[in-house]
């Protein structure tokens, strides 16, 4: 089992390396999709491969001459990570409006480094009816752009051959969260983040091989009962978590059973569906979203005296549902919306009295200190 999680380290370790090896081999146009939301299926379903940029751990070096020093550490990671050549196996870029940050960083790349394929999509901020029309139209004009550029028709039979090569993959990494649930610590908080990272790294036909192995050798793995605290971990809602974080978590009397993470729970929480007109499908994926920080639920936010959040009581629920005594929130350095929602969430954490920590990015001698604190609190819940 071992081999295989070495496997997934590996590619999340050098990302982009099987997908430059598949450019150098085949005749396979690579697209960088920015984080989150972006339907890949759409573009596997063009015979291209979709590739999630993340940025690097590495120091940002280029990317402040480019960028605002308070633009999230995703923004301007990647940036950085452009600058420096390591996006340079790419064809073209295809990115969701998901904030106003990613919106000025593809502004200032399309006007660096244009590329030949450069597609930027509006998804609705508003989920209801009335935005449903729009959406349809995005999606039509992402299909038509993406067959222009490949020369491949994307008929419906391949749009839903896609779709269930996707759903096949979230069913397995919904089926290792709940390994995790039900098991806490058979999985690791870090790897489980790699597993979901490196899904969006590599064809997802050799990341489902791959995985589908690690469940059956899991499967059969028995974890004796731990006295570890059960908690949840929220955050970074476009980017990863510092693993180091998190196994530092776990290495202090913590075990994470479910989490809010892009590469996480909120990547496979939900299918698109297979059958049917695939624009449909998609239309109803984004429409029924679950609560997110990006989006904008505008009858709860325009009345002052509401202090609701339906990310708040998302947040809550899997808290529920995973038996957890708490919630740690790691928080991506100047990420607006979801610094916006933190208020709301934490004014439910304490009107419901639910122990929760907020870490952002920094020395993790301080973080152990009050991850260590955090625990201690928790053994009187
Ligand atoms: S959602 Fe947050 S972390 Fe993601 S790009 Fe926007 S500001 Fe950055």
């Amino acid at each position: 089992m071992e081999d295989i999680l070495t496997k997934f380290r590996d590619y999340c370790e050098r990302p982009y390396e099987r997908a430059a090896q598949i450019k150098a081999t085949r005749n396979t146009k690579i697209i960088g999709c920015l984080p989150m939301y972006f339907p890949e299926e759409i573009i596997h379903a063009a015979g291209a491969l979709p590739v999630t940029l993340f940025g690097s751990d590495e120091p940002i070096t280029l990317g402040d001459g480019h960028m605002m020093t308070n633009a999230c550490d995703q923004v301007r990671s990647s940036f950085d990570s452009l600058l420096k050549g390591k996006y340079d196996f790419l064809d073209g870029i295809a990115a969701i409006y998901i904030c106003d940050q990613v919106r000025f960083y593809l502004e200032v790349w399309q006007l660096d480094h244009p590329v030949d394929f450069f597609h930027q999509m509006w998804r609705p901020y508003k989920l209801d009816s009335s935005t449903q029309v729009f959406f349809r139209s995005e999606l039509e004009r992402l299909i038509s752009s993406l067959e222009e550029f490949t020369g491949s028709k994307i008929t419906v039979e391949k749009l839903q051959a896609s779709i269930r090569l996707y759903n096949e993959s979230r069913a397995m990494m919904r089926k290792l969260n709940d390994l995790r649930k039900d098991r806490p610590g058979i999985i690791t908080a870090a790897d489980m983040a790699r597993i979901v990272a490196s899904s969006m790294f590599i064809p997802r036909e050799e990341h489902n091989e791959l995985l589908g192995q690690l469940l059956t050798k899991l499967e059969q793995k028995e974890i004796p009962a731990g006295k570890k605290q059960r908690i949840i971990a929220v955050g970074h809602p476009c980017s990863m978590p510092e693993t180091e974080a998190l196994d530092l978590i776990e290495e202090n009397g913590m075990v994470i059973v479910n989490d809010d993470f892009f590469t996480g729970g909120r990547y496979f929480s939900k299918d698109v569906a297979a059958s049917g007109d695939p624009i449909d499908a998609f239309i109803d994926f984004y429409a029924n979203a679950i609560p997110c920080t990006t989006y904008h639920y505008a009858d709860i936010w325009i009345k002052p005296d509401k202090n609701y959040s339906p990310y708040a009581d998302y947040v809550i629920s899997l808290m529920k549902d995973g038996q957890a005594k708490g919630v740690v929130v790691l928080k991506e350095m100047y990420c607006d919306p979801y610094d916006m929602e933190f208020v709301l969430m934490k004014n439910r954490f304490e009107e419901e009295g639910i122990p929760y920590i907020s870490i952002s990015s920094g020395s993790l001698e301080a973080i152990r200190t009050r991850v260590q604190a955090f625990e201690e609190t928790l053994r009187f819940v």
